[in-house]
Parts: structure tokens; C-alpha cells; sequence
């Protein structure tokens, strides 16, 4: 089945007439369409791709399957107009997308038309979550980006550089290997900057024996990858062979024994509980992973009490960390594809303590 038969029979099953796609990824994802502008209305027998003027041409060229509409002015008049044309009474709306203000004002002027306006959660994302080969094709060169950026991020880091400098040099790798604009910005957190786990790189000079995390992304033909590693420039204390081991015991844990079927909130548990009873459970303040795709955060969420089923063929990270304030923090992330029932690997960089002192211990 194409992507927009799936939609169309969740449409039927919702008793919608037409659904109007306008959050950026779902978009290209229907459609092909990759301009910043325009609405997708789709309906069980037309596909309506409407732009203004600046992306007709555009619109023609990738989105083969759509009938482009030249639109003008506001969606208040053209929308109740192609709805009434195409004979739709009552549109599906995405309520994690649409603003409240376009909301009310769509809402009154469908009205006056006599068309109701819906609100709809997840439709098309739920559809993302589950790849196909080029989606994972895709993904899988990302990946592999990432994995090439981590490894110049190891051979290029020395005490004494700052972060943003370690961040900067490791993104015109990325983008000088190919990657398009980067996912997410990249993280590069030190000694207890590294206990925050979305810390903003700052000016901070690295030091040796403190933990650094490394988290960055690729970006090939739209679609994102998503690394974390965490690193010691000489001997880690005995702090971080403790946690690094807890962590990565956690996340091998996670990747030998998830299975299509299972839950979000369940992965996520099999992680948890090894952290909590080793006496870290409240360090541990985030869900397990997340999907990735054409946005770097997507369906499945990985995470506590997540009714998310994890399927064949979706892609997500798997990510437990442990996080001291004013000490630091350890992340291992690394990307899975769910095939013949169990996940895949897709990252490759190296986690397992390279020395005997434990840890990944570098220089
Ligand atoms: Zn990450
Ligand atoms: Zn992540």
C-alpha cells in the first residue's frame, strides 16, 4: 500500500471526508514536496497540493502524485472554496500542528460553509514511524555519518579546547562529508556541564579526566541520525567507570532483548530497572529513545507508561544515561532498526572500555 492509500484508509475509519496536512515533514512525507510553505488536502479521491506563487514550479516537480493548486491570500477564503469544490463536509485537522488563531479562524469560515473541522492527533506520524527501505537506506547512511564524525571528534580532541570549538570543528566534518543542515545542534558537554542532558555547548575549556558527551547527527536526503558517546581524556575517576558500566550494561541489556510487540514504556522499563537498582533510578530523567526519521524526535516515544507498540521496521534510538549534578553525566545512544522481530543496530561507533580501568578511556 502507497502512503496516501494508508492515510486514506484511516480517514475512512475516522469518518472523515479529507484530512489538511500542514506540519513540514508529514507534508513531505505525503507529498515530496519540500518547500517551507503549503497544504496538503487530501481526501479519498483527490490529492490537493496547495502553494502561492513562489512554489507552483516546485510543487510540479516533486510532487508527481498531487494536483498542484495556485493559491492567493488567505486560507480563510481558498479553503472553504476547494473543500466545496471537491465535496468535502468534514476535514481532519493536525491538532499538534495547526496555531489556536488559524484554528478559530478556519474553524468559523468552514462553518459558514457548512463544513465541520476536526482535530486529529498523530495520522500521518503514526505512519512515519514504520520506514521503508529507502527511509532506512537513508537513515543508515546518516548513521554511518555520524559514526565517521565521532570518530574525528575522538582524533581532533585535547584538554584545554573549548566545547563550542570541539562542536564547530566536528559539524564542518559533518557537513564537508555530505551531511545536509544538521539535525539538532551538536552537544558537546563537559565535566559537570555533561550532568545536563540537552546541555547548550558553552566556552568551557575541556579538561582530562572529566566526562565529555558527545551527541551529534547527520542529515542525508532529508533523513536524520542521532549518537551519543561518552568520553574521558585520560582516567576516568571511579565514579565514571561505576556509571559508565551501569549505563552501558542498561543499553545492551535494551538491545538484546526488545522485541516488536513490546511496548515504549516497557523498553524503556528494561533500562530503568537496572539503573534503579543500582542506585540510580532519580539520575535517570529521561525516556529510554525515540523514533528518527525526517524530524531527529519522532513516534515511537521511548519512554515511562508510552502505549507506543514497537514494530518491524521502525527506527529509533536507544539512549539511557545517568546524571550527577556537579559531578557529570554518562549517555550511550545509539540507533536500532526493528527487523524479523528484533533490533538492528545501525550506529557502530565503539562503547566498550577500551582499557582495564573500565570506561571509554582515550590518549
Ligand atoms: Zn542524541
Ligand atoms: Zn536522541
Amino acid at each position: 500500500m502507497t502512503r496516501l492509500e494508508k492515510l486514506r484508509q484511516t480517514l475512512a475509519e475516522l469518518g472523515l471526508d479529507a484530512v489538511l496536512v500542514t506540519q513540514p515533514d508529514n507534508r513531505r512525507y505525503l507529498s515530496g514536496f519540500r518547500g517551507s510553505t503549503g497544504w496538503l488536502l487530501i481526501s479519498s479521491k483527490s490529492a490537493l497540493l496547495a502553494v502561492d506563487f513562489r512554489y507552483v514550479e516546485q510543487a510540479r516537480l516533486e510532487a508527481p502524485d498531487f494536483e498542484v493548486v495556485h493559491i492567493k491570500g488567505e486560507p480563510i477564503t481558498w479553503l472553504p472554496q476547494l473543500a466545496t469544490a471537491s465535496g468535502i463536509r468534514k476535514i481532519g485537522f493536525e491538532s499538534e500542528h495547526l496555531s489556536f488563531a488559524t484554528y478559530r479562524k478556519l474553524r468559523t469560515a468552514l462553518r459558514q460553509h457548512g463544513i465541520g473541522f476536526t482535530p486529529t492527533d498523530n495520522l500521518v506520524e503514526s505512519l512515519r514511524a514504520v520506514k521503508d527501505k529507502d527511509e532506512v537506506d537513508n537513515i543508515t547512511a546518516a548513521a554511518a555519518l555520524a559514526d565517521s564524525a565521532f570518530d574525528y571528534a575522538r582524533s581532533i580532541i585535547r584538554p584545554g579546547m573549548k566545547e563550542k570549538q570541539v562542536a564547530w570543528e566536528v559539524e564542518k566534518f559533518l557537513r564537508s562529508q555530505g551531511s545536509e543542515t544538521l539535525p539538532f545542534d551538536i552537544i558537546a558537554a563537559s565535566g559537570p556541564n555533561s550532568a545536563l542532558p540537552h546541555a547548550r555547548t558553552s566556552e568551557r575549556c575541556i579538561r582530562e579526566n572529566e566526562p565529555i558527551v558527545l551527541d551529534l547527527g547527520a542529515r542525508v536526503n532529508g533523513y536524520c541520525s542521532d549518537l551519543t558517546r561518552t568520553i574521558v581524556l585520560g582516567n576516568g575517576d571511579d565514579t565514571f567507570r561505576r556509571v559508565y558500566d551501569i549505563v552501558l550494561g542498561a543499553q545492551l541489556t535494551v538491545l538484546a532483548t526488545i522485541a516488536t510487540g513490546m511496548s515504549g514504556g516497557d523498553a524503556d522499563s528494561l533500562a530503568r530497572t537496572i539503573i534503579e537498582e543500582a542506585g540510580y533510578g532519580d539520575k535517570f530523567g529521561h525516556g529510554l529513545g525515540h523514533g528518527v526519521g525526517l524530524n531527529p524526535h519522532e513516534s515511537p516515544r521511548l519512554s515511562p507508561g508510552s502505549t507506543d507498540v514497537l514494530k518491524e521496521n521502525m527506527v529509533f534510538t536507544v539512549e539511557p544515561g545517568i546524571y550527577i549534578p556537579g559531578w557529570g553525566g554518562v549517555r550511550i545512544e545509539d540507533m536500532v532498526v526493528m527487523e524479523n522481530g528484533k533490533a538492528r543496530p545501525l550506529s557502530r561507533s565503539d562503547k566498550i572500555p577500551n582499557t582495564t580501568s573500565g570506561g571509554l578511556l582515550i590518549r
